[in-house]
């Protein structure tokens, strides 16, 4: 280790602990220690112990999300207007506590729903007996909300997820290999946007998301091209139900 690294790192340990509370995240403490840099200050830590668990941030934020539930009177719209914060194309993830109608206000998270306490953990561990006011994202819905609107970034703890296997083609990733929602986010918004909310973030999650390669993503994504084509032609279901009584009639 450098003399550098080495010098940097007993700075930040002590000022790191000088300032510990008894009750930091044990979890988090030993992910700051095994850091190449040590994280100096207790907020960093947290942050860094997030950004390095994407997937896991994204399974507590969408368990937070559940226990908040569908907010009463909410229902997935596209928004024409950026003033009602709905989101303006079916691939952003819907967030109701991000609209000024249904939002909580300081102290709960804007992604989630549920409270905020200290370091913007989702557990009130120091007791404080009431969320933090100036807090509005949980340190791990931050990084949820990172994965879900550009899983691409994410790349590398996705593939290593799948054994750096190409999920259509079974082959190995190579090193263009492009991440993909199975169900393609306009089929989200087609055919499960009345779902309730908590269970669509999955959608945007990694349960939705894999690794493929470049050639196999092409086909995938040109044989939904049509099937989004033949969407927009057949005819609306109650459109189907006129023409098939007009035919019965005229028989
Ligand atoms: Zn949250």
């Amino acid at each position: 280790m450098s003399t550098w690294r080495q010098e940097r790192n007993s700075k930040a340990l002590a000022r790191l602990e000088r300032r510990l509370s008894g009750s930091f995240p044990a979890c988090v403490l030993a992910h700051a220690y095994r850091q190449p840099l040590i994280p100096p200050t207790q907020r960093k830590a947290v942050e860094s112990y997030w950004r390095h668990r994407p997937l896991l941030a994204d399974r507590l934020a969408r368990a937070l999300a559940a226990k908040s539930g569908t907010p009463e009177g909410w229902q997935w719209h596209l928004g024409e207007e950026k003033a009602n914060g709905s989101p303006l194309s079916f691939r952003s993830p819907p967030a109701p506590f991000r609209q000024p109608a249904f939002a909580l206000g300081p102290g709960h998270c804007c992604v989630c729903g549920q409270p905020v306490f200290r370091l913007g953990w989702h557990r009130d561990l120091w007791g404080d007996g009431k969320p933090n006011k100036n807090a509005s994202w949980h340190s791990a819905c931050v990084i949820a909300w990172q994965l879900w609107n550009a899983p691409s970034d994410h790349i590398k703890v996705l593939k290593k997820r799948q054994d750096r296997k190409c999920l259509l083609t079974g082959r190995r990733l190579l090193r263009n290999a492009e991440v993909d929602h199975r169900v393609p986010l306009f089929a989200v918004w087609s055919e499960h946007r009345f779902r309730a909310w908590p269970e669509l973030l999955g959608f945007w999650g990694a349960p939705n998301l894999q690794v493929i390669n470049k050639t196999a993503h092409q086909e995938k994504s040109s044989e939904e091209a049509g099937r989004r084509a033949r969407q927009r032609l057949a005819p609306s279901p109650s459109a189907s139900r006129i023409i098939t009584a007009l035919l019965s009639a005229d028989s």
